[in-house]
């Protein structure tokens, strides 16, 4: 009989670990809560750093799920597990042989971070919600005008002690980069501002699209964290802010502000791990039994991760980790 194994989670790592199972004569299940599979990536636009439509992507691994004949349990959600089981919230238990937690990450919910109005103000955006606008064909101010001059603000959530977030992102700056570019094509006239920490550019590609911004798009890179926004009457968006490479301080208006969230610890890890007692990182995300020769294993034998469980990472890191996690778990029943 076919060893069984629970794919907890169907973003781009559940199906990846799903396909790479399957394709070694094993018999994933995906368990995912959503109605669809695809994870975050059903409201990304376009993907850095080749502004690939992310409809791309999902679609090819859909469509290769599909023909696998892998069968995927959609608006079902994993309550507990075990090395060989997982609880579902009505109750079920399903068994298998091994488990792979593929169950994702958090986004950062602007809105704890008063300072910058979000969801009080109008105007306010998380990357999130623009990525959004670009797929309704939508981007504009709130009253439907065009935007004249936009600000992103970079490491909303992330390296932040006060919110007790201090892992970085990772795909937040570049993200910040790939849509600022976005808002220069779709409207040249506009100024497009960055404001930042530090720049993180750390793939191929990231680089040179960060330098192509500079130099082609003409946008701004500001070293200096806004430290307040205020709505001003003209339905503009005020903010300060302490230019940090010439110390000085800074007031702009604009149309619109960008909240670059990051992504944090999954809310379901903390109940996740009671069971089979998982060691979670002091972030909250899985941690992995070792960083080095086994990244992809947990501290309880059986049960594999895959993806932004544990850490923040890009799709093509994801999809990687999958299929490590994939044959990690088919040696492990012995396939
Ligand atoms: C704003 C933003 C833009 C980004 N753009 C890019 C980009 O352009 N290029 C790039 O390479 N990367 C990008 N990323 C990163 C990318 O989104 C991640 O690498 C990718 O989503 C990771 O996939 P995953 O499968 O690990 O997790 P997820 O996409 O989070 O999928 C996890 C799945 O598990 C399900 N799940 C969670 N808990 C349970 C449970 N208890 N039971 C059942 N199911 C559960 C969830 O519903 C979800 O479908 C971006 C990230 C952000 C925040």
């Amino acid at each position: 009989m076919k060893k069984r194994i629970i794919v907890i989670g169907g973003g781009v790592a559940g199906m990846q670990t799903a396909l790479r199972l399957a394709e070694q004569g094993l018999e994933p299940v995906i368990v995912e809560k959503e109605p669809e599979l695809g994870g975050k990536l059903r409201g990304w636009h376009v993907l850095f750093p080749t502004f690939t439509p992310a409809e791309e992507v999902l679609t090819d691994l859909r469509r290769r799920v599909n023909e696998s004949g892998i069968e995927a349990l959609t608006s079902t959600e994993v309550v507990a597990l075990t090395p060989r089981s997982v609880t579902l919230a009505d109750g079920r238990v399903l068994t298998g042989d091994a488990v792979v937690l593929a169950s994702g990450s958090t986004l950062f919910d602007a809105s704890i971070k008063e300072e910058y109005g979000y969801g009080i103000y109008d105007n306010v955006f998380t990357s999130a919600d623009v990525e959004r606008m670009f797929n309704e064909g939508r981007v504009s101010k709130t009253d439907g005008t065009a935007p004249r001059r936009i600000a992103f603000l970079h490491c909303v959530g992330s390296r932040d002690e006060k919110v007790c977030q201090q892992h970085c992102s990772k795909v937040c700056c570049v993200t910040g980069v790939k849509q600022a570019i976005e808002m220069k094509r779709l409207f040249p006239e506009a100024d497009v501002f960055n404001f930042y920490m530090d720049i993180r550019m750390f793939g191929p590609g990231y680089e040179e699209m960060y330098r192509e911004a500079q130099q082609t798009y003409n946008i701004h890179f500001v070293r200096g964290r806004i430290s307040e926004a205020s709505p001003t009457i003209d339905g503009r968006v005020q903010i300060k802010a302490e230019d940090t490479l010439t110390g000085r301080p800074l007031r702009m208006s604009v149309d619109m502000l960008i909240l670059l969230i990051g992504m944090r610890a999954n809310d379901d890890n903390a109940s996740l791990a009671g069971g089979p007692g998982l060691e979670r990182a002091r972030s909250g995300f899985m941690r992995p039994r070792n960083l080095f020769l086994g990244n992809i294993a947990s501290n309880v034998d059986g049960i594999f991760y895959a993806g932004t469980v544990t850490a923040p990472k890009t799709i093509g890191e994801s999809l990687n980790e999958a299929t490590a996690a994939a044959d990690a778990a088919a040696r492990y029943v012995g396939a």
